[in-house]
């Protein structure tokens, strides 16, 4: 087949129509604003450090969501109470988590719990894999375990929840050792 070459003109208005389409599309050169989560930690008492530092941990993990301390309205509440810590989810990035001083008294590392429970509200279940390295293995990984970092594997899955607007059934995570 022969063909003929494409006239300048023609060309230009090629890159130029082709640009148009990908800007329309959000395919070029824009990425994805994050998802902004607000947390009131002003129930959390003692713990308020370790929360900010939960928090602190994802923000520096992942780039789809934020996290952002607030005193006011909230999309996710923080407490601390007398039992094991839980996480009680109501759809992705929103609900409530405790700090609860049965672990922080059993030693377990109150920034881990933080990122930990964090962590469920970003639409990660418990992993009960034992392995210190996995934060979903809350408990299993034993009081030695201060480790407060997801793994790759739980960033990726981080980051894909809000990429796709995941959809996450209401559940209650109970951290019971
Ligand atoms: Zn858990």
């Amino acid at each position: 087949m022969h063909c003929e070459e494409i006239p300048v003109f023609l060309r230009k208005t090629i890159a130029v129509l082709a640009t148009t389409a990908a800007l329309s599309t959000g395919l070029v050169g824009t990425a994805q604003a994050a998802t902004v989560l607000t947390y009131n930690s002003t129930g959390a008492g003692q713990f308020q450090a370790a929360v900010d530092k939960g928090a602190e941990v994802w923000n520096s993990s992942v780039t789809n969501v934020k996290l952002r301390k607030t005193t006011g309205r909230a999309n996710i509440t923080v407490t601390w109470d007398t039992g094991w810590p839980r996480a009680r989810v109501t759809s992705l990035g929103r609900g409530s988590w405790i700090m609860g001083t049965q672990a922080v008294n059993e030693g377990h590392d109150t920034v881990r719990i933080s990122s930990h429970e964090f962590g469920h509200l970003l639409g990660l279940p418990d992993r009960r894999t034992g392995l210190c390295t996995d934060l979903m293995s809350g408990a299993s990984a034993g009081t030695s375990c201060k480790n407060p970092n997801p793994s790759a594997k739980e960033k990726a899955e981080v980051e894909g929840n809000f990429r796709t607007a995941a959809t996450v059934q209401a559940t209650t995570f109970v951290d019971a050792a």
